[in-house]
């Protein structure tokens, strides 16, 4: 696996792959590698003669410097992770290198960056569709690689595809889970053994929402058992826990057969706040 630290080292490597006619996949990540990363890394060179993986923790989309500055780095365990599996290029810039002047730039994809963690984390998504649009313009894939476990991410990535005319296609990755049901995350390793045995309850509530749901519960007391399972947790805190439409992120106030509904959930524990999703009809 070759290392480039630069944009003219990472594209003098790949300007000449590109003309060769081969497929390039990218999956841009922040490190602290786990799982989940590996699944779309696994995912990419089944599709793609060359993978490139990005490590690059984006200021930008932070809107908490303590997230920023305490989220965990694993470089060299990430780098044997990717070797192992074969990886062909990991881009590994600095902030400068992304940044060198301040982000003054600015991309705003309309209301769906404004839902559910948009609204928690404001400037996020935009952060988002800044770094993702340097990478796209940067590497140039053919195919980009992003988990369903940040569903929101992908639609707000997929209107950054569409408004801006990449031609990339965007593949949606599943959500790799421990034994126990918690989503893999970068911030789990934040988390001590307790905390992590009691973020179960996070995919414990979403499973139960969506059983009922499709057992046909309302959508109102599904809500109120998602916040009861909560109040009894004595170090989870729920952020939000919404029904929506994956078109726009808007909750939905009826369930139908023929929308593509997420149930979305984010909560705190302790300084760690984590999110995950499931979709209601698959
Ligand atoms: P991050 O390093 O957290 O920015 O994540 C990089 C990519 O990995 C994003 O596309 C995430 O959606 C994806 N990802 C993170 N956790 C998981 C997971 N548990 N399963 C599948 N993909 C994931």
């Amino acid at each position: 696996m070759k290392i480039c630290r630069t944009i003219k080292e990472i594209q003098t490597e790949l300007n000449p792959l590109r003309s060769k006619n081969e497929t390039l996949g990218l999956v841009p990540t922040m490190g602290a590698l786990h799982r989940g990363h590996l699944s779309l890394v696994e995912s990419c060179k089944k599709t793609c003669s060359i993978t490139v993986v990005s490590i690059f923790v984006n200021p930008t989309q932070f809107n908490n410097s303590e997230d920023l500055e305490n989220y965990p780095n694993t470089l060299d365990q990430d780098i044997a992770a990717l070797e192992a599996h074969n990886v062909d290029f990991l881009f590994l810039p600095e902030r400068s290198e992304m940044y060198p002047d301040k982000a003054d730039v600015q991309i705003q994809l309309g209301s769906i960056t404004s839902e559910l963690e948009g609204e928690f984390r404001p400037g996020h998504f935009d952060g988002v569709g800044l770094v993702v649009s340097k990478f796209f313009n940067i590497i140039q894939p053919n195919h980009a690689f992003f988990g369903q476990k940040d569903v929101q991410q992908f639609y707000v990535i997929k209107k950054l595809r569409d408004s801006l005319n990449f031609p990339i296609d965007l593949v949606k990755v599943p959500t790799e889970r421990e034994a126990n049901g918690l989503a893999m995350s970068s911030r789990n390793l934040r988390l001590d053994e307790d905390q992590r045995n009691e973020a179960r309850l996070i995919y414990k509530c979403l499973s139960g929402a969506k059983e009922g749901l499709l057992n046909g519960q309302s959508i109102e007391s599904t809500k109120e058992q998602v916040v009861e399972l909560f109040n009894s947790s004595e170090r989870l805190a729920l952020e939000y826990f919404e029904i929506v439409d994956i078109k726009n992120f808007k909750p939905v106030n009826e369930v139908k057969d023929d929308s593509q509904i997420a149930l979305c959930i984010a909560a705190h524990i302790g300084q760690v706040r984590l999110i995950d999703n499931l979709m209601l009809f698959s």
